[in-house]
């Protein structure tokens, strides 16, 4: 690779809107997830991608207002398992992430909402495969072809839209709660224990406050996904640029603003009344009511890196998914009938042989 090409800064000016070229000889670049540069898949040369801000929060009225569209983004759709997907216009596979079919045709559908952030890739297809592979092979149960499915070629890097919910809440509440007791009564000599409960008031306030609730604001995946692989380094996450795309795909976004914080106050509400109900011992709840404000609310619609593997097992598909940024994995993973039939097979030898070795000896 030349010299002067390196560290050479990558600016907007330079740029085509929709091929990012390698400055040096013209080539495809792509944001290199080890390197934290771009690269161009032809003379190797690295760029800086000049960025320096960090995505700041907006306030919901923004949201809910006046919210920029992302009109250099266009959707695609898979004819196989119907996902819809952001891809590069000028990738030459154009591969589904869910299923690995390359049935995918162009959509007239707007992409939605401009991000304000990306947390870019920071673990490589390589290392993301590794991690599959590790992971799949301790999935006991697991038939062998699932376990071939977790190779890095068939790992693909996606960029998924979500939306973070910061707020300050205030609550009043009111509520009746009971804790049980037992009594021991004798009746001829033989002991009967029963069970009361005593009931008492509560009534009190409760500040929460909520940093970065994450709400996945894609249907192609669901929030809870998302969280079983949080954290990602949202709180940093620098503000978006399209560089950090190249190379890979991105998620649509399709539910809206306002959807996904009505979920994320749901979730809070939730979590508002786990809160209260800590300080108190109790085994019975007659009711809680309620009262919250929410205070300056604020959010962020950012993209998270995700690796998603999939694997076909008896018709069915199966996803698997490791956060780019952090190296953590989840997924369903399929169940080899042969295997728990073995296993059981294995048990009742097991449980046999040991019957009559007691048989055996006890004679
Ligand atoms: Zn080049
Ligand atoms: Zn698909």
């Amino acid at each position: 690779m030349s010299e002067n090409a390196q560290n050479k800064l990558y600016t907007d000016e330079k740029l085509d809107t929709s091929v990012y070229k390698c400055p040096n000889c013209g080539g495809e670049a792509v944001f290199d997830a080890e390197l934290q540069k771009m690269r161009c898949l032809y003379c190797d040369s690295t760029f800086e991608v000049k960025n320096e801000e960090k995505v700041t929060e907006k306030s919901i009225d923004d949201l809910l207002n006046n919210a920029k569209v992302w009109d250099e983004a266009e959707v695609y759709q898979c004819k196989t398992c119907g996902a819809k997907e952001i891809l590069n216009k000028q990738e030459v596979a154009m591969t589904c992430p869910f299923c690995g079919t390359n049935n995918i045709v162009k959509t007239e559908e707007l992409p939605g909402l401009k991000p304000q952030g990306v947390v870019p890739f920071k673990i490589s297809k390589e290392r993301a495969g590794r991690i599959a592979t590790n992971w799949a092979r301790r999935k006991f149960w697991a038939p062998n072809a699932f376990k071939k499915s977790a190779s890095p070629e068939k790992l693909a890097g996606l960029y998924n839209p979500v939306f973070t919910f910061d707020a300050e809440t205030s609550s009043t509440y009111d509520g009746q709660l009971g804790k049980n007791y037992t009594t021991v009564r004798y009746i001829n000599g033989k002991p009967i224990t029963e069970v009361h409960t005593r009931y008492f008031y509560i009534k009190g306030s409760k500040n929460v406050t909520f940093d970065d609730y994450i709400i996945q604001a894609s249907s192609n995946l669901n929030t809870n996904t998302i969280k079983e692989i949080s954290p990602f380094p949202t709180n940093d996450a620098p503000v978006y640029k399209t560089e950090y795309l190249r190379g890979y795909s991105a998620n649509t976004y399709n539910k809206d603003g306002k959807q996904c914080w009505n979920e994320c106050q749901n979730l809070m509400k939730y979590d508002i009344e786990k809160a209260i109900l800590s300080k108190y011992d109790y085994d019975i709840k007659s009711y809680l009511n309620i009262k919250t404000a929410y205070l300056k609310q604020k959010y962020k619609f950012v993209l998270v890196p995700l690796y998603v593997g999939h694997c076909k097992y008896k018709n069915k598909l199966y996803n698997f998914f490791i956060n780019g940024s952090t190296g953590k994995i989840t997924g369903k993973t399929p169940v080899s009938g042969w295997k728990v039939f073995l296993a059981v097979l294995f048990g009742i030898l097991l449980v046999g042989g040991i019957a009559l070795i007691v048989n055996f000896f006890g004679n």
